[in-house]
């Protein structure tokens, strides 16, 4: 089975094992059935997730250009709490920004090699975590802005990490922690204007389950770039990775805006 097409971020769906999809513009691949099974990817251009111009991609799937001005990778995208909408202030587009940042956000703990605090729109929940790599996630708080989010997240800074250790998370090596009992620990330490948001559920506690026939003892990661054509044996999928037999991973995120083939076996 062949595919081509510009590459974007795979699709899931939140099951007893999650699944995976890779859409391009007249066909889709459902990951999951791949596994086990050889696949060739072959980088063949650029075209910008924005503008759709032949251009380099130069961050997050957009070009140089779209990536300086679109208001969808504005500064508050990661980091939340330089969010202005809240006070009628515009970064790049205030409409844009009303829309995404006046809108129900949750901050939460989730554990995908150590315990790590993250925020995220109320609708992206389980996608976030899925694209993450998280195998277990409970929520925080849910406030009604993105600002609040982003507060929130750097006071627990101060005791949680907020980046995700992509290789232990690929390798699983996930420390034994328990969130709910981290959870009924973080309520004094939120901001106080974040208390009244606090969500005292302790029994919505994620459990999330990748489609992974055995984890690498060591990882490097692809990059089309420097290898334009690469063949292996997919043992997994998780967060937004593609697992290799051979111990390559391909972080589909990171070539967004790039067109491939990609050729099953
Ligand atoms: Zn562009």
């Amino acid at each position: 089975m062949q595919y081509e097409g510009v590459l974007s971020k795979m699709e899931t769906e939140f099951a007893a094992q999650i699944q995976y999809y890779l859409t391009f513009e007249n066909s889709f691949l459902n990951v999951n059935q791949a596994l086990d099974k050889n696949i060739e990817i072959s980088f063949l251009g650029y075209q910008c997730l924005n503008c759709s111009k032949k251009k380099k991609i130069f961050r997050q799937g957009f070009c140089y250009d779209c990536f300086y001005s679109s208001p969808a990778v504005g500064d508050w995208i990661m980091r939340p709490e330089l969010s202005t909408a809240h006070l009628g202030i515009a970064d790049r587009d205030l409409d844009y920004e009303t829309r995404v940042q006046l809108q129900p956000h949750v901050v939460y703990l989730a554990l995908s090699s150590e315990i790590k605090v993250g925020v995220t729109r109320k609708t992206q929940i389980p996608t976030r975590w899925i694209d993450q790599g998280a195998c277990e996630a409970v929520s925080i708080v849910e406030v009604p802005n993105r600002y609040l989010a982003g507060i929130t997240e750097v006071a627990l800074k101060n005791h949680f990490v907020d980046k995700t250790n992509w290789r232990k998370m690929l390798q699983n090596e996930v420390l034994t922690l328990d969130l709910i009992a981290e959870k009924t620990n973080i309520f004094d330490k939120l901001p106080e204007e974040v208390k009244p948001y606090f969500n005292p559920d302790l029994d919505e506690h994620f459990v999330l389950k990748y489609p992974v026939l055995r984890y690498p003892k060591k990882v490097t990661g692809l990059n089309l770039d420097k290898t334009p054509n690469f063949t292996g044996r997919l043992i997994g999928i998780k967060g937004q990775y593609l697992i290799f037999e051979d111990g390559t991973v391909f972080n589909v995120r990171s070539f967004e805006g790039y067109v491939i083939g990609m050729n099953i076996l």
